[in-house]
This record gives C-alpha cells, sequence and structure tokens, in this order.
C-alpha cells in the first residue's frame, strides 16, 4: 500500500481499540493506547497508536492526535527506560509499504536498544512471535514504572 489509501477499519490496530483482538496493555490515556509489540526488535518494544484519529500515516493524522501521541511516546520511552535500563531508545515510524509500513494506523515503534544490538529494523516476522505470557510479565514492568 503506498501513501494513497482509505483508512481500513479493518486494520489490526482498529481492531484492537475495538477489542476484538487481544494486546498487551501498557498505557492508556483518553486519546492514545500503548501496547507491546507482538513480533518484538528487542525486549520492551512498545507502540503507541490514536484511539481516535483514521490517519493511516504522518500525512494524514491531525496535528492534535499527533501531539496526544508523542506525548505518550515520551511517557512509555521514560517507563521502558527506568525498567530496563537500555543504552538507547530507538523511536520510529514508518509511512507506506514502501517505507516498511505494514498496519496502516498510524503508530510510533518504541525500541529499547543495547550496546552491540544490530541497529535498524528487521523484517517483521524475522523474529517471530513473542511469548504471550512473556510479553505480560514485560509489561507489568514497564507498567510499574509509570
Ligand atoms: P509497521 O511496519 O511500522 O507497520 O509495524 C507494524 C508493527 O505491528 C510490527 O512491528 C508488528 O509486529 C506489529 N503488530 C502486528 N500485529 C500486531 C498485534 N496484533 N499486536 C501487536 N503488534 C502487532
Amino acid at each position: 500500500m503506498s501513501l494513497e489509501g482509505i483508512y481500513d477499519e479493518g486494520n489490526v490496530f482498529a481492531l484492537i481499540l475495538a477489542g476484538k483482538i487481544p494486546s498487551t496493555p501498557i498505557y492508556e490515556d483518553a486519546h492514545t493506547y500503548a501496547f507491546l509489540d507482538i513480533q518484538p526488535q528487542s525486549k520492551g518494544h512498545a507502540l503507541v497508536i490514536s484511539k481516535w484519529s483514521k490517519a493511516r500515516n504522518i500525512l494524514e493524522i491531525e496535528p492534535e492526535a499527533l501531539c496526544q501521541v508523542m506525548a505518550s511516546v515520551q511517557k512509555v520511552a521514560t517507563a521502558i527506560r527506568k525498567a530496563f535500563d537500555p543504552d538507547g531508545i530507538h523511536v520510529a515510524q514508518f509511512n507506506g509499504a514502501p517505507a516498511g509500513q505494514t498496519v496502516f494506523h498510524l503508530h510510533v515503534h518504541i525500541v529499547p536498544r543495547w550496546e552491540g544490538d544490530a541497529p535498524g529494523f528487521s523484517v517483521h516476522g524475522q523474529g517471530g512471535f513473542a511469548d504471550a505470557d512473556a510479553l505480560r510479565a514485560l509489561a507489568q514492568e514497564i507498567r510499574a514504572q509509570l
């Protein structure tokens, strides 16, 4: 999918927001939701989405929604730092399939990084799916720092 197109109400993050499929929650406020990535690039890899914006990418999102998402990104990144003491934190956001986007509801990745980690993103699926119980335990550690 390129930058052109219409918002698909059946995309996986819309289904998560609608409670139709499960996720591992970290943080929630009136406008945003943060949860753990199911195919993590590192321990504690989180995603933040807007609850109300139907934007697929950064070109479409309302500035107000973007500000709300980024405020939550900062909050969650701070909690992840306290929980896991990473050496760096990669904040990333992809727009359009050629740029690596696979879910077309705008989201921001928060990826803790440690010295010696390979930089950049591995192809989705390469690392496989995380164990659900392990994700729940990590989420609890992050939530304890919020
Ligand atoms: P992107 O390439 O930026 O569109 O990234 C989409 C991300 O969503 C990938 O890192 C996927 O692992 C992640 N993802 C896809 N489905 C789910 C899901 N059901 N729960 C949590 N993360 C998901």
